[in-house]
């Protein structure tokens, strides 16, 4: 397989902290109390450090884990789930939050796991939307940037366990 090294710059540094710290705030808007985020690992975790940092007063947070691609940049179609959280949500206000929704098959399987654990509300933010790919239709709440069909790396979305650590978002091309 020809080596993949990320491309281009699709979404600066300075873009990504302005849209997330206006997400946070939206967020925290419609929830001023009581609010509980959930980051889906690993690709959201530095978008959920990001965003957590930017919603004054009291979140708190938790993390599940689930798998949903295969090795590489095609979707295997199957969503697994590898961690589960530690908290329980009934009578919370959830939000799921996200690194990308692109067929939109793995959000919908947490959605409608976490719905059935009671939340008084549940609602999701994602940092990328890829609308053109989605399969079946779900509802995100709170959506950082929309993009074309391309692969992405950076800002915790990875190439085969790479490029997680890059501050902006690059596309990925052979
Ligand atoms: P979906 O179930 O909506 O098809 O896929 C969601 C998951 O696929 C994301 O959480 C992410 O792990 C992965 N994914 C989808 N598009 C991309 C992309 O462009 N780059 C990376 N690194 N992962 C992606």
């Amino acid at each position: 397989m020809a080596e993949l090294r990320p491309a281009e710059i699709l979404l600066s540094e300075a873009q990504i902290q302005k849209r997330v710290a206006e997400m946070a705030l939206e967020i925290r808007k419609d929830y001023p109390d009581d609010l509980h985020v959930i980051a889906v690992l690993k690709g959201a975790f530095i978008f959920l450090s990001d965003l957590a940092r930017h919603m004054p007063g009291h979140v708190s947070l938790d993390f599940m884990a689930v798998s949903s691609y295969a090795k590489g940049t095609t979707s295997s179609g199957e969503v697994k789930m590898v961690k589960d959280l530690d908290t329980a949500l009934d009578g919370r206000n959830v939000v799921i939050v996200e690194d990308i929704v692109d067929t939109g098959l793995t959000l919908t399987y947490l959605q409608e796991i976490l719905r059935k654990r009671h939340p008084k509300s549940l609602r999701t933010a994602c940092l990328l939307s890829k609308p053109s790919r989605r399969k079946v239709e779900v509802t995100v709440d709170y959506i950082g940037f929309t993009i074309e069909d391309r692969f992405v790396v950076g800002y915790g979305l990875d190439f085969d366990e790479q490029y997680r650590n890059l501050p902006h978002i690059a596309v990925i091309q052979p």
